[in-house]
């Protein structure tokens, strides 16, 4: 079996291993834990969100779900996107530099901190469901514009050494990769995925049909894609 197919078990079981770590906590040292997630953000990218954050988790099972049901799926428009993508990090200064902080921007500390110690109120459950009732018609809408952890993570990856390469010359440019993308990267468009919205959940490695999508070490951490992603 090839590391495009074990991998989405893998992290499926992961994930599920970090929800129920919400209702028994495993780790002694949950601070210890989190503060290496978040050094190998640096090197290896933003793994935290792709596989351990229960609310990243929970997104995309009710996504994994409403494929099941066959509901409608959308995915915005790039001419939209290429804009929208910036909110988060207009959410995030606006919370850094100005102190406001609006209740559906805590949509993760609602779910990851709150959810199972019967701490929610009204207003922050009706949040917690709209992003979830949402996540069954477009893949994680709370991570892709609303989420300040996420925006500040993705920042910090994006000179990370390990990358996903795209071979182009066995690349027969099906956009299967963008298509499979949760956070709307457009992996066809370039030979490298350095994006700061890439959460290394390698739903585009997975879902590509020639293989051509690996994790490796860059040759430089400053090497900058050949074509610009458009
Ligand atoms: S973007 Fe935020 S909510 Fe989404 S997985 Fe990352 S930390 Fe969790
Ligand atoms: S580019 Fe690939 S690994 Fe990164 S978020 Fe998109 S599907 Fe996941
Ligand atoms: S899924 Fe694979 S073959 Fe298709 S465009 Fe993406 S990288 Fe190329």
């Amino acid at each position: 079996m090839t590391f495009s197919k074990w991998v989405q078990p893998i992290r499926f079981i992961i994930q599920a291993c970090f929800i129920a770590g919400l209702v028994v906590p495993f780790f002694p040292h949950p601070e210890m834990v989190a503060k290496y997630i978040f050094l190998s953000t640096l090197v290896v990218g933003v793994f935290f969100c792709g596989w351990v954050c229960p609310l990243g988790a929970a997104q995309d099972w009710l996504s994994w779900l409403a494929r099941k049901l066959r509901l409608p799926r959308y995915q915005i428009p790039y001419r939209f996107q290429k804009f929208l993508q910036f909110s988060r990090y207009i959410w995030a200064a606006l919370i850094l530099f100005t102190g406001i902080h609006y209740a559906f921007l805590n949509a993760r500390f609602y779910f990851n901190d709150n959810l199972f110690y019967g701490m929610l109120t009204w207003t922050s459950a009706l949040t917690l469901a709209v992003f979830l009732l949402i996540s069954l018609f477009l893949d994680r809408p709370f991570c892709n514009y609303f989420c300040m952890k996420g925006a500040l993570d993705g920042l910090m990856s994006i000179i990370r050494p390990f990358s996903i390469k795209r071979n182009n010359q066995t690349c027969i440019h099906c956009h299967l990769c963008d298509k499979a993308c949760p956070m709307n990267v457009r992996v066809e468009h370039t030979p490298f995925v350095r994006h700061p919205n890439c959460i290394n959940c390698f739903k585009c490695v997975s879902a590509c049909p020639k293989n051509c999508l690996k994790f490796r070490l860059m040759s430089s951490p400053f090497q900058k894609p050949h074509k610009k992603q458009p």
